[in-house]
């Protein structure tokens, strides 16, 4: 599993469109734009061409690439990359862990979240002692669902703790005060 700490502020909040007012891809009176092109065969080089220089002059891009990751859009130019380029990170997606998103989420934003991210969400959420109430407000569950993901967590921390190795016996203090040496024992230690 990945684990990243991006920028929280980078972070897009679920059901966010508004950086598609900046899209360069958007046509307009002044600025015709072929949607086609950003539908290319995989032969079709002059189409890609076109489409890539298009995305890299866009200031969303970056929006762009996470709201097609996000929503599993796997059809078509997405972000400056080809249905090709951007397979590969559709599939290491759903293995991100990235701490910033558990944070942001934590102080109240509403951001997409792999399962990895949304059950560090819990842990936090939970050492945070934050209620139920509000772990179901921010996950958007409801308060049961909150109480149950809770109750796994006390489970799962209650067994860690019982499979941590039990402390040491400190040795026997000298009756005289001083610390014994491993020599006092008298045997082959
Ligand atoms: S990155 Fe490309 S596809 Fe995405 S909004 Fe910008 S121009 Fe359009």
């Amino acid at each position: 599993m990945t684990s990243t700490t991006n920028n929280p502020a980078r972070h897009r909040s679920l059901g966010d469109h508004t950086w598609q007012a900046d899209a360069v891809c958007q046509s307009t009176e002044y600025n015709p734009v072929d949607p086609e092109i950003f539908f290319p065969n995989p032969d079709e080089t002059a189409k890609i061409a076109t489409a890539k220089s298009l995305c890299g002059q866009c200031p969303v891009r970056r929006a762009c690439l996470d709201a097609a990751l996000e929503a599993g859009t796997t059809d078509g130019i997405r972000g400056g990359l080809t249905e090709e380029e951007r397979r590969p990170l559709h599939e290491k997606l759903a293995h991100r862990l990235d701490y910033s998103r558990v944070n942001a989420t934590i102080a109240g934003r509403d951001i997409h979240l792999t399962k990895a991210e949304r059950r560090a969400v819990v842990h936090a959420a939970y050492r945070h002692g934050l209620t139920e109430q509000r772990l179901a407000w921010l996950l958007k569950i409801t308060e049961e669902h909150a109480q149950k993901l809770y109750r796994e967590t006390r489970r799962a921390l209650r067994h860690r703790d019982l499979d941590q190795p039990a402390p040491t016996t400190p040795p026997p203090a000298d009756p005289d005060g001083d610390h014994l040496g491993r020599g006092d024992f008298g045997t082959a230690a």
